[in-house]
């Protein structure tokens, strides 16, 4: 095993149990070019490739999944324990949605916007430990005032094969078929809902988060994702 695997292995551990002195023991350091006291620097966020504006309606990404920074971060977000990245992600979506927010201030005059993560089921979460979309939002909620997390609005009925595994749009529309529910569709019905992935390919995942959210009585619906 190599000395930078043993280190990330060990920095994944103690990131599982002490939030509070990890930032003394392995300082934070940019994901691009080693920079110490930040996950992401100004010089290497900007040169992430921004991503192509996704072909699906009300739909919105940030960064290009293509690029090897944006990539990895959301790898180690997802796959490595490294839930600090949570932030890097959610500062990657913020102007994007504040320019969203005050479009719609402007032409709906209703409740603050919910912020709804794209879930994990139960048991995929717990193993996980995490759903790193969740932690998005709440790193979001935290950055925008004008908005309310809605983590567990949305909930995952049941284990789906992965998207990685489910080759074209259609067969990924299949395979999430009735897959996401609301639980409280009181609280849904007539609001702006903002959906938020970490990322998105074929909108699959985002069209039937979609379609439950407007069952549920949602007005109107926007999917925002950090990569496409
Ligand atoms: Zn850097």
């Amino acid at each position: 095993m190599k000395v930078a695997d043993v280190y990330e292995k060990s920095v994944d551990i103690t990131r599982r149990t002490s939030n509070i002195c990890i930032e003394a023991l392995f300082p934070s350091r940019c994901i691009g070019c080693g920079m110490l006291g930040t996950h992401l620097c100004p010089t290497c966020l900007s040169r992430v490739e921004s991503a192509d504006i996704p072909p699906f309606p009300d739909t919105y990404a940030v960064w290009s999944y293509r690029d090897t920074l944006a990539h990895t971060i959301l790898w180690k977000l997802k796959y490595r324990s490294q839930t600090a990245l949570a932030d890097v992600a959610a500062k990657a979506l913020t102007d994007i949605l504040t320019e969203i927010i005050a479009d719609i201030t402007l032409m709906e005059s209703t409740a603050k916007p919910l912020l709804v993560p794209i879930p994990l089921f139960s048991a995929k979460e717990k193993e996980r430990g995490y759903n790193q979309s969740a932690l998005i939002v709440q790193a979001l909620a935290q950055r925008l005032d004008s908005t309310e997390n809605g983590n567990g609005i949305l909930i995952k009925t049941h284990e789906t094969q992965s998207q990685m595994a489910t080759k074209t749009r259609k067969t990924r529309l299949e395979n999430l078929r009735g897959a996401f529910a609301v639980s409280n569709p009181a609280h849904v019905t007539g609001r702006v809902v903002i959906v938020i992935d970490d990322v998105t390919t074929t909108g699959a995942t985002f069209a039937e988060a979609r379609r439950a959210l407007k069952d549920a009585g949602a007005k109107k619906i926007i999917c925002c994702a950090v990569a496409h």
